[in-house]
């Protein structure tokens, strides 16, 4: 394909993705209670997620960045019902599930699957990888034994294991197989929807690349849509189609992949882009970006800093920064960045 056609691809990707919303947070919190003193009463609420609102388009991969603590997994848990969000609303294909009960949103839980970073963790070393597979299937379908083995021998081809790896138990593959055995897992039941929560960060560089790969592929065969969870803006720049960078959970910015890498705004995406090693390609060569050195830890969601979190660690804060809250704002066509310095 010549560079003219893959852009001309990229833009219809982008105009077929801008038409259907699967995914709807509106003004989402969850806040966890602080308990204090004798009678363990609440003094406090750790403020894990603090307002976000953002869509997420049939067919595409959203990648969310921030640093560990940013909010960014309790996000996604949310997102899936694992967790009870504080306020706001979630939608999934136009329908509210943000307040239903267990058994209303049992109806949804095959259609939105997660694939969790550590795959040793997450398989029960008891089961062989054909029970693993097939355990969503009998929980979630009434298909039968015979169906289900047949379902589990496809999906385990799928992602590039053999059918007689079924017989096995986690322990005897490597870190990225038993990663594929969990993509397996997730991805049997058919679903639309998937979020990746670091699924890629426990493994080998070289390991990566092929992983992303798979789940790539696996993404245009399946057409499913995923919320790609990670700490750095390099493993989410290969597979998003936008990006959103989190910091002590509220949004910083977000944008379509190409205009967040080579025109960041938010000072802290500034300085997640600049601890990125440049790799002297002809694209890095004509981006020059501003390079900001993120110095200092990330400060409590129990104790955020007042007006703009990011004041703390931020070299171009100033008086109103430290009053004011940002709110996000459009910069530019999908361009969104909570930042005085662009009000
Ligand atoms: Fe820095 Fe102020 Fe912008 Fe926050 S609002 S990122 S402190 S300049």
């Amino acid at each position: 394909m010549t560079s003219l056609e893959k852009n001309l691809a990229e833009i219809v990707k982008q105009d077929e993705l801008e038409k259907e919303v699967l995914v709807d947070v509106k003004n989402v919190k969850k806040y966890f209670p602080i308990k204090g003193g004798i009678l363990k009463r609440t003094v406090g609420h750790l403020k894990a997620v603090d307002d976000i609102s953002f869509q997420i388009h049939k067919g595409e991969t959203l990648g969310i960045v921030g640093e560990s603590g940013s909010g960014k997994s309790t996000l996604g848990r949310v997102m899936l019902r694992l967790l009870n969000p504080t306020e706001g609303i979630i939608s999934f294909n136009d329908v509210d599930i943000s307040k239903l009960n267990k058994k209303e949103m049992n109806k949804y839980r095959r259609d939105m699957q997660i694939v969790f970073q550590d795959p040793f963790a997450s398989l029960n070393s008891k089961m062989s990888v054909g029970e693993l597979i097939e355990e969503p299937l009998i929980v979630q379908t009434s298909l039968s034994k015979t169906e289900r083995k047949q379902k589990a021998a496809e999906m385990i081809e799928k992602v590039g294991l053999r059918r007689s790896d079924l017989q096995k138990y986690p322990h005897e593959f490597s870190g990225g197989q038993r990663q594929r055995i969990s993509i397996a897992r997730a991805l049997v039941l058919d679903p639309k929807f998937v979020i990746c929560d670091e699924p890629v960060s426990a493994l080998d560089v070289s390991i990566q690349a092929q992983v992303l790969n798979l789940m790539k592929d696996l993404q245009d065969e399946l057409g499913l849509t995923y919320l790609f969870i990670a700490h750095d803006l390099s493993v989410v720049k290969h597979i998003s189609d936008r990006v959103a960078v989190m910091y002590l959970g509220r949004i910083a910015e977000i944008a379509p992949k190409k205009e967040l890498y080579n025109n960041p705004l938010h000072p802290y995406t500034k300085g997640l882009l600049s601890s990125i090693p440049v790799v002297d390609t002809n694209e890095s060569a004509s981006i020059s970006r501003e390079r900001i050195k993120l110095s200092g830890d990330l400060p409590s969601p129990a104790n955020p800093p007042s007006g703009c979190t990011f004041r703390t660690r931020c070299p171009l804060a100033h008086d109103k920064c430290v009053t004011d809250r940002p709110e996000l704002i459009e910069k530019e066509d999908g361009h969104f960045v909570a930042c005085h310095l662009y009000s």
